[in-house]
């Protein structure tokens, strides 16, 4: 496995492979979620590109970009054991250079739900992830369905860019209780992680609920609001039902629709959907 650091050493890696190179970026301290893409990528490609950079500019100034937990050597230890080929480290210098002032901005799709919470946010996730594609020029690229809203992004972007890259979309990895694999869980504390389930349990409420008929969108809302109202220390900042593709607000359930959910538990803001048809 090469580890690289400079953008043109793994110019010149990419430059000397032939087959398919499938791309996984990641912001590191990786779990069985993110292994789950490395998988399915090594299964589907001659080469697999891992990249590790916690990426500033899609963290808000009140996010935690500055405490996100780090873990380099560990993840580079469980990416040996995957067999992935090449993993790529871009340094902030390199990245985001002080003349830097070039943006990706996708409309519409970005409006609602993260993009709504976080300002910026997708600004910051579309610009790096175009930069890797230009750096690492994948055949194809591997996304989780745990950040459902990044997915339809990053789809819209290669759509609207002619990129050529195919983009892959991995179901979400759990813990054995339901609660989405996430970096960000490591900051739970034993109470919160136990809090934290109210996530699942209230998607699969809704998941059932429309497997069961029911088309009224509101009335799923309201039953996740009010289970999820019961955890005290859980804290909404929204629930939706939403059509897959435009992640426009549905009244009714009359097509693909994603539940998707940002719950705040104690300090640590958790996101995690499920589709329901
Ligand atoms: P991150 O390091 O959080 O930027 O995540 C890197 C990639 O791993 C993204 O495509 C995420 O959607 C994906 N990912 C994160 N958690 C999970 C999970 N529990 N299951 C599947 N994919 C995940």
């Amino acid at each position: 496995m090469r580890v690289v650091g400079p953008i043109f050493e793994l110019r010149a890696l990419r430059q000397k492979l032939s087959g398919t190179v499938g791309f996984v970026p990641t912001m590191g301290f990786l779990h069985e979620g993110h292994l789950a893409l490395v998988k399915r990528a090594k299964a589907e490609n001659s080469t697999v590109i891992v990249s590790i950079y916690v990426n500033p500019a899609q963290f808000g100034p009140r996010e935690d970009f500055g405490s996100y937990p780090r873990d380099i050597n560990r993840d580079l230890e469980l990416l040996q054991k995957e067999g992935v080929d090449i993993v790529f480290v871009p340094s902030d210098d390199e990245m985001y250079p002080s003349e830097f002032s070039s943006w990706v901005d996708v409309e519409k799709v970005t409006e609602r739900l993260e993009g709504a919470d976080r300002q910026g946010h997708f600004r910051g996730v579309a610009t790096v992830v175009a930069k890797l594609f230009n750096i690492v020029t994948p055949t194809r690229a591997y996304f989780g369905q745990k950040d459902a809203q990044q997915v339809v992004v990053i789809k819209r972007m290669v759509a609207d860019l002619n990129m050529g890259i195919e983009i892959v979309v991995v179901p979400t990895v759990r813990e054995g209780d339901g609660l989405a694999m996430s970096s960000r869980n490591i900051y739970l504390s034993p109470r919160e992680r136990q809090a934290a389930t109210i996530l699942f349990k209230a998607l699969t409420m809704a998941q059932q609920l429309g497997r069961s008929g029911e088309k009224d969108a509101d009335k799923i809302r309201r039953q996740m609001t009010s289970l999820i109202q019961k955890e005290p220390l859980a804290q909404i900042d929204y629930v939706s039902i939403a059509d897959v593709e435009t992640l426009e607000e549905l009244r009714s359930i009359d097509r693909p629709a994603v539940t998707s959910l940002a719950v705040r538990i104690g300090k640590t803001r958790l996101i995690d959907n499920m589709t329901l048809q």
